[in-house]
């Protein structure tokens, strides 16, 4: 590993690495816009400057594109440094708006925080600034703000490099250079073109589902697991601080996702989700089942259990159909409690969507649950029939086509959502989502991804969990306290 010297301290370099990683795995910061560590180097923004140490005199040079070779000496914070970035910045600034009291972007941005930390002077600019196009539709999800645009190019590498839509490009030349998309090509067509809104380092590219929703001062982020399929992104879930609940102004949006972004874990996803995690509030804040039901009759929960419990132990040739959007948790509470008494099923909770793509050899995977390996994995994916025979059927989670159901079969659904056969159930049970829990899901190569809860459980919803272990307890030990 060569050795190189940054500031004077003596750092040993990585086979390869160029002296921007070089500082940034050794805790020496460079500000920079273009580079990022999953494309490939474009060396435009300018603002990684460092001064090179030589006895000839040394000169300035982008750190991003200078390899790490033996003996090096770098300065990322001389005089003749700081002067270089503050000219830049300048140069940046020069037609940039004054945008930040609107921006979704400010309180993230890096032109923001590289203003105030690397130069903080007000403008010297005497001519007006050069506008452009705002409110620019780049998709049916992505505007731009070509005034905010700092050219830096990372959008336009993204979709060449990673999402190889290559829909978009930089038309035209100098002040008057334009983000556009291609002629020929739809950023709509691209599954993974929200990732750009992440990676541009200001607001010119903006979500519009995002879009003055919230400040992002106001949001925590919640680590957790996008479900659309077996690839089991990881991700944040942004929802409102506490302390910023909202009374009087819609309370709504204290116990919603306001955004999806991803988590970055380089054995799962990398720094990228596609389209389908981003709109995950889709998924788990369609309308909620709230109350247990006995034949479409709400009941209070410990009857609802224990004439669950009735039908169980009466049952001659009961069939459970597993959800494949469980936890691993609660498909072990399942095989625990209820393995030895039922013939299981692992079942598909969602199916691709109409347009969706299925599958590619980026993230996006053909089977549409998060679960399914560690479902299987307890199971089996033997197919057992539903025939007449079958006396009972206990189906967890969505998915599921109710005209299969054996005509004679009594039925113990736990499902989160309102839909018309809960009401058909002999006994309905409302579960929670996975926005109010915490589990895990084994992804299709075996990766293993945590996720922790945001919201509070509605009051007579129940963890399928803790369900589980009482459906399962014998008769002589059920206490009847609630689940
Ligand atoms: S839109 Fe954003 S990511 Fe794209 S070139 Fe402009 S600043 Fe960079
Ligand atoms: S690739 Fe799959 S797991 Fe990842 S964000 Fe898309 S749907 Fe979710």
């Amino acid at each position: 590993m060569p050795e190189i010297f940054i500031n004077g301290v003596a750092v040993e370099a990585r086979e390869g690495a160029t002296v921007l990683e070089t500082a940034l795995e050794h805790g020496f910061y460079i500000p920079y816009f273009c580079w990022h560590k999953n494309l490939s180097v474009a060396g435009n923004c300018r603002l990684c400057m460092v001064e090179v140490e030589a006895e000839s005199g040394g000169w300035m040079d982008i750190a991003c594109n200078m390899p790490a070779t033996k003996g090096l000496r770098v300065l990322t914070d001389s005089d003749k440094v700081k002067a270089r970035r503050k000219t830049m910045l300048e140069l940046v600034l020069k037609n940039h708006p004054v945008d930040c009291g609107v921006c979704d972007k400010a309180g993230e941005c890096m032109l923001q925080d590289y203003h105030y930390t690397y130069n903080g002077a007000p403008s010297v600019s005497t001519v007006p600034k050069v506008r452009a196009t705002k409110f620019h539709e780049l998709s049916k999800r992505i505007l731009l703000d070509n005034e905010r645009c700092v050219l830096c190019s990372r959008c336009v590498r993204f979709t060449r490099e990673i999402s190889k839509s290559h829909a978009l490009g930089i038309v035209d030349r100098g002040d008057h250079s334009l983000v556009r998309c291609d002629e020929l090509r739809s950023l709509d067509d691209d599954p993974y073109s929200d990732n750009v809104v992440d990676i541009c380092p200001v607001g010119a590219l903006l979500s519009r589902s995002f879009l003055y929703k919230s400040r992002v001062w106001y949001l925590d982020a919640t680590p957790s697991v996008c479900p659309g399929c077996s690839r089991g992104c990881n991700v944040d879930l942004w929802h409102r601080k506490r302390e910023w609940k909202l009374n009087a102004l819609d309370p709504r949006h204290n116990a919603c996702i306001e955004r999806v972004t991803p988590r970055d874990n380089a054995e799962v996803n990398g720094p990228w989700i596609c389209n389908t995690g981003r709109d995950l509030a889709k998924f788990l804040e369609r309308p909620r089942a709230l109350v247990p039901m006995q034949k479409g009759r709400e009941a209070d929960l410990t009857s609802a259990i224990a004439a669950a419990r009735a039908l169980i132990d009466a049952a001659k040739h009961p069939v459970a159909l597993v959800s494949s959007w469980g936890s691993n948790e609660e498909l072990a509470a399942f095989k625990a409690a209820l393995g030895t008494r039922f013939r299981t099923i692992v079942k598909p909770d969602r199916l691709a969507e109409p347009g969706e793509r299925i599958e590619d050899d980026i993230l996006i995977r053909a089977d549409k649950n998060p679960n399914t390996r560690a479902a299987v994995e307890l199971f089996g994916d033997a197919t057992v029939a539903l025939d007449e025979g079958t006396d009972l059927v206990l189906v967890w989670g969505d998915g599921f086509d109710f005209a299969r159901l054996p005509r004679h079969a009594k039925t113990i659904l736990l499902c989160a959502f309102v839909a018309p056969e809960n009401g058909h159930a002999d006994v309905f049970f409302p579960v929670s989502v996975q926005s109010e829990r915490a589990g895990h899901y084994t992804n299709f190569e075996g990766k293993v991804s945590a996720f922790s809860p945001c919201f509070p459980r509605p009051p007579k919803v129940v963890d399928a969990e803790t369900l589980f272990g009482r459906l399962g307890t014998p008769v002589a030990a059920r206490s009847g306290a609630a689940a």
